[in-house]
């Protein structure tokens, strides 16, 4: 059987459900009002079997919407190994997909954002990954585990119901869903969560089933969050998880990865902006100008078009839901980039922002006078010393003014699609800016508030030299520089003066694991601080650093107040943590 032509599809993994069922036909359904399917259900279901009817026509409900909807997909998956002397699975490589959902079709575009390491030398890695694993993931199946089943249909499932139980403050009635016997593959299997006002299915855990012989559907916790009103529930975050998969004689998978959906309104802000963009982002310049009346200098003119290129690259990665708009966590970062200015006497015109990127591999680069930082990164960075230290790297480059490219101040450039974001997007500096941006941060760095504690920020630095040859994907840079430059560390001074990364220390922490600070609104993008209780580390495995975790996300019912953007308030002491207090749990 080996020998048959089958056997190379059944190296690869197929994660997702084969969708070859006839589409339903898509409704045009409103998002932001109730359909007549919630009028109905406003009244309490009173049975069982009412219950499961409103959620199923509810499902048929959310699958119309889907296919209208196109937000971004981010996958990021770790291949794991038994540690021996930690006793627990830590990574050994990874993987790193983002794309574009598109359910119209059934496909996601997983060319969207194709990766550097796909060319070249990266290809040449990847085949000896195969070697050693003979499989491959597929974007699209972690896509599809944002669908229970295109096609639910009572007739195809067995309903058991196991209890009420509260998800956050949402209350919900929990059941269990099985195939019949000749439903057909890829139907779910597992545990629904249902809220009790509308009958969305809020979270799914569980797998597709059964599988076809030559492929394998993984297992997966599939989160929606009450996005809009009129009862809303989208795809917002999935984990997945295999710890003991046999898929070949022999080959064990043993993975875990963390999906994430956002962007879901993208759109509408194309169509916004072009009514805002000008009269929000026009510099001061703009202003002044006219009440002058008179042309710019020479010097005003330049300073004026590196301007216009700036704003026109930060309206683009937002417009394409890569850079979060303004909000909390752009002043905690400002706070900090301050207390290094002030206290290095440092005036800098215009004033410097920062904004954060909505993705999870580490990164931090310089567009004009705005620092850019990724989720990912704000994420792991274990205490405010370290953030310091990446923000001032960047600050150093604009103190000692390392230039955007201006070819971006031509608004034609700015229209390109979005998979060539990374094409034509290119924020990275050269050895020599580096190289005099490392020292001039470091110089800023001691005379700053934060010239005490570097030591952690040096230990940091450690676990990302130690980890980048199995975490590559995470540690690396999509547009702007990686924390490694071939075989130079950033801020590499730093590290001379910490203590040795040992990831066996229970009480050292150099890296937190992803998703533990930033918490994403897929439909505003607005960003948020996690709040949680500290957590005690008591063992070393406990520690997790740069490792995804699952989701428990606090569900809550949309209301205006949560979804105000200027609910957020200015957040006065910056955001990091001294102590261990990573919630491992994730968001
Ligand atoms: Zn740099």
């Amino acid at each position: 059987m080996d020998r048959s032509p089958v056997v190379v599809i059944a190296l690869f993994l197929i994660c997702c459900a084969t969708f070859t069922l006839a589409q339903t036909p898509a409704q045009a359904p409103q998002l932001s009002t109730r359909d007549a399917a919630s009028q109905q259900a406003s009244a309490a279901a009173a049975t069982f079997d009412q219950v499961i009817d409103r959620t199923i026509e509810r499902e048929h409900f959310f699958m119309a919407q889907m296919k209208q909807l196109h937000p971004l997909v981010e996958t990021y998956l770790q291949n794991l190994k038994e540690d021996k002397e930690l006793n627990a699975p830590v990574p050994v490589s990874d993987v790193y997909f983002l794309g574009r959902l598109d359910l119209s079709s059934w496909e996601t575009d997983d060319r969207t954002f194709s990766s550097p390491t796909t060319s070249g030398l990266g290809k040449r890695m990847l085949s000896k990954l195969k070697n050693v694993y003979s499989m491959r993931f597929m974007p699209l199946g972690f896509a599809q585990m944002v669908i229970l089943d295109q096609d639910f249909q009572r007739k195809y499932y067995d309903f058991t119901f196991v209890r009420r139980e509260f998800l956050g403050e949402i209350k919900c009635i929990v059941i269990d869903v099985a195939p019949k016997k000749d439903a057909g593959n890829g139907r779910f299997l597992g545990r629904i969560w249902i809220e009790d006002q509308d009958y969305n299915i809020v979270r799914f855990n569980g797998t597709y089933y059964p599988h076809p012989r030559s492929s394998y559907y993984l297992h997966f916790d599939s989160w929606r969050q009450n996005l809009r009103p009129g009862g809303v529930w989208l795809p917002s975050l999935i984990y997945s998880e295999e710890s003991d998969l046999k898929y070949k004689l022999g080959q064990t998978l043993n993975y875990k990865a963390q999906t994430r959906l956002w962007g879901y309104n993208l759109k509408d802000f194309r169509r916004n902006s072009e009514f805002t963009e000008i009269t929000v982002d026009a510099p001061q310049a703009v202003q002044d100008e006219s009440k002058k009346a008179q042309d710019a200098s020479p010097i005003e003119a330049q300073r004026a078009w590196e301007r216009q290129a700036e704003i026109n690259v930060i309206d683009r990665l937002q417009q394409i839901g890569l850079l979060a708009p303004e909000g909390e966590i752009d002043k905690v970062l400002q706070t900090v980039v301050n207390n290094v200015m002030v206290t290095n006497n440092l005036d800098i015109q215009p004033e410097i922002h920062c904004r954060v990127l909505l993705t999870t591999p580490l990164e931090s680069f310089t567009i004009g006078h705005t620092i850019v930082v990724s989720r990912g990164m704000i994420d792991v960075l274990p205490d405010e010393a370290s953030l310091a230290m990446i923000l001032t790297h960047e600050l150093a480059h604009i103190a000692l003014g390392h230039r955007l490219n201006t070819k971006m101040a031509f608004n034609d450039r700015m229209f390109f699609p979005d998979e060539r974001t990374f094409e034509r997007m290119d924020f990275a500096r050269d050895r020599g800016e580096e190289e005099a941006a490392d020292k001039k941060a470091i110089e800023l760095l001691n005379n700053s508030p934060y010239k005490d504690k570097l030591g952690n920020a040096g230990l940091f630095l450690k676990a990302v030299q130690a980890r980048a040859p199995q975490l590559k994907n995470l540690i690396r840079a999509h547009l702007g520089d990686s924390l490694l430059n071939g075989d130079a560390t950033r801020m590499s001074s730093l590290m001379t003066a910490s203590p040795q990364f040992d990831p066996k220390k229970a009480d050292q922490i150099a890296a937190l694991p992803l998703g533990g600070r930033v918490k994403v609104d897929p439909w505003t993008e607005q960003l948020e601080l996690i709040k949680t209780k500290p957590v005690a580390i008591t063992a070393a495995a406990d520690k997790m650093p740069f490792e995804v975790t699952p989701f428990f996300p606090f569900l809550t019912r949309f209301s205006s107040a949560s979804a105000s953007p200027d609910k957020a308030a200015p957040a006065a002491t910056p955001t990091p943590e001294k102590t261990a207090t990573a919630s491992p749990s994730g968001q």
